[in-house]
């Protein structure tokens, strides 16, 4: 059961005092399916999710974000939670077993597995990024009594462990999703609305409902967008998802991420000047974002 009380005590504890690995470093550790704990480390595990994750996972798979969702992640809520985030949903019937784990030959979406199945024995951690400063991520080595590969002969450089295991593509496509949920100003002071986090949640997790929202809704009405990258977000998911970051910036932040078209921006300004006691005049995201895609709305959960 996912408690993220014990995961906020977890990081705090690794942020604290947990022995940062650079790139040079060293460890020894090979995994085999001759160890007698094969397979062990995919039952009863809290596996986070990022959305390049589900996009490699529901694209190897064949089916649609709202799919995978619905078949296999768990969606916790609480009220201190500064972003949404999804969980793999372990098997209940099956002693906890990954729903991707084929016993006895081990993972069944080995190609798209998620970043953190990648990493293990390491794991990442990020301290929240405060303006102007640097909060560099860095790895740690988990150390589970249960798995014997830590004590195999076997010997890594942090940098190549990553690299054998195709990290590197993972960390460049979640560069923006991990500077977004470690900006500061995530649901710090204020907490997001219901309405911020539905929109946070279905543009990180649920691209498929976020693409009908853009291609459904007067969304590209209001926003100008050049007609190749209108092309690419239609069809590339990568390219929908890094969109759907300069989305969520120009929503949350009002960065200048998007532009609005001229004649939106105006209507929107001559409407804001009509209003008696209106402070400024301009256009802002929620008088930006006031649609929800076509049907479904209530698909993600
Ligand atoms: S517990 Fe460790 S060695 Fe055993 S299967 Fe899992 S990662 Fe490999
Ligand atoms: S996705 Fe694959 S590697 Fe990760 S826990 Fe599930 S079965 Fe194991």
């Amino acid at each position: 059961m996912w408690e993220d009380k014990a995961f906020e005590r977890f990081k705090e504890q690794v942020l604290r005092d947990g022995p940062h690995l650079g790139a040079d470093d060293r460890f020894h550790f090979q995994c085999h399916r001759n160890l007698s704990c094969f397979n062990h480390c995919c039952h009863d595990v809290n596996i986070f999710l990022t959305p390049y994750d589900i996009v490699r996972m529901k694209r190897g798979l064949g089916i649609t974000s709202g799919e995978f969702l619905d078949r296999y992640c768990i969606i916790p809520f609480s009220k201190t939670m500064r972003y949404p985030v999804v969980l793999l949903r372990m098997r209940e019937e099956a002693q906890l077993a990954c729903p991707f784990l084929e016993e006895p030959d081990g993972c069944s979406i080995y190609e798209n597995r998620p970043w953190s199945c990648r990493t293990y024995p390491l794991g990442r951690a990020a301290p929240p990024k405060k303006a102007g400063t640097e909060a560099p991520a860095f790895y740690f080595l988990i150390r589970e009594d249960f798995c014997c590969g830590l004590g195999e002969s076997r010997e890594w450089r942090v940098a190549e462990w990553l690299d054998d295991q195709g990290v590197t593509e993972y960390e460049a496509q979640g560069r923006s999703f991990q500077e977004l949920v470690q900006d500061e100003r995530l649901g710090t002071g204020k907490s997001l609305t219901p309405e911020q986090m539905d929109m946070l949640f279905m543009v990180l997790y649920d691209l498929d409902k976020f693409r009908r929202f853009v291609f459904e809704t007067r969304f590209l009405r209001k926003f100008e967008v050049a007609e190749d990258r209108v092309e690419a977000i239609r069809a590339d998911d990568v390219e929908l998802m890094k969109f759907g970051f300069d989305w969520l910036r120009f929503a949350l932040w009002q960065e200048p991420t998007l532009e609005v078209r001229a004649e939106v921006a105006a209507v929107i300004k001559a409407a804001m000047e009509a209003r008696p006691g209106a402070q400024a005049a301009g256009t802002t995201p929620s008088n930006l974002s006031d649609q929800k895609p076509a049907g479904k709305q209530d698909e993600s959960g």
